[in-house]
């Protein structure tokens, strides 16, 4: 695989959009959507108002399907670090040192060449069930509103608790940076939310005519309407439960993100003994795989008072 799968450009400087597909290499689904969406641009023969390009995140893990091999690509991503891998000699660079080096210059690459507005849109999928919603850096707002055409929660503060992800890195002005999270790793249904989500936000950010989307919008808009009934639109994170190997931790089995729960309910296991919920709120992001270093998160609903 490439690390560029794929590029078009109109004659517009108006809009540049970079996917990334497989920042975490087990999460396959957002690099099979960026295949579908330029398939999509070809068939219908549509010259987009700017520039969007597909690139692969961490191409070794994604040869393997695991997460990452030495480090996760999507917390790494801090100056100090950076520098860190800039400074090395060439020969001392290996697995995600070179990942990172490679993906920094491209998407600066890209950055250069000053497009009107940026968008950003990182592809994850979860190890849990129907785990659809947006994480942005802050509430958006101006170019970054458009997010909320997605439809999907939009949780506004997960950079205060885990470090060093590529969303929270490119949160600079002219750049709207956003993690898009489609659902259960494995999965169709994944597949198609990112595929027909992304075309959804081509479209609400003006990258292709409507007249070209129509059907394509409504299919998103019934797959949305089919995963979530009463989600909120937008969410803070009140609780972070860090784990490590050596905790042998185990989420009890059935939670799912925007469960709620109340305080002492158990949610998990480890060695130590039982996990109970700190706080009341909903359950956010359930870790039901054997990688990972955020055991679940409590969040709870925010109004929104930017429209
Ligand atoms: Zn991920």
């Amino acid at each position: 695989m490439n690390r560029v799968i794929n590029q078009t450009e109109g004659t517009s400087k108006d809009i540049l959009m970079i996917l990334i597909g497989g920042i975490h290499g087990n999460e396959l689904s957002g690099l099979k959507a960026i295949e579908n969406v330029f398939k999509f641009l070809e068939e219908d023969n549509i010259t987009v108002n700017g520039k969007l390009v597909g690139i692969a995140g961490n191409l070794q893990a994604i040869e393997t399907k695991k997460r990452f091999i030495d480090y996760d690509l999507n917390r790494c991503w801090k100056p100090d670090k950076i520098n860190e891998v800039f400074n090395k000699e060439e020969s001392e660079l290996k697995n995600e040192d070179l990942e990172l080096r490679a993906l920094f210059n491209l998407i600066d690459s890209y950055l250069e060449e000053e497009y009107e507005h940026t968008f950003i849109i990182d592809l994850h999928a979860t190890s849990s069930d129907n785990g659809n919603f947006v994480i942005h850096s802050g509430i958006p707002t101006n170019n970054s509103s458009v997010l909320k055409a997605l439809k999907l929660p939009i949780v506004i503060n997960l950079d205060e608790y885990i470090e060093g992800t590529l969303l929270k890195y490119y949160n600079i002005p002219g750049v709207t940076s956003f993690a898009f999270e489609g659902g259960q790793i494995g999965s169709e249904k994944t597949i198609e939310i990112h595929t027909y989500g992304i075309w959804e936000f081509l479209y609400q950010c003006g990258l292709i005519p409507e007249q070209h989307s129509l059907g394509r919008i409504l299919h998103y808009e019934e797959l949305v309407r089919s995963i979530h009934n009463h989600n909120p639109d937008m969410l803070r994170v009140l609780y972070r439960h860090p784990v490590e190997p050596k905790d042998y931790f185990r989420m009890k089995p059935g939670f799912e993100s925007f469960q709620p729960v109340t305080k002492g309910e158990l949610l998990a296991v480890d060695k130590k003994g039982e996990i109970k919920a700190p706080l009341d709120g909903q359950v956010f992001m359930p870790l039901y795989q054997n990688t990972g270093e955020d055991g679940f998160f409590i969040v709870e609903e925010v109004l929104d008072h930017s429209h």
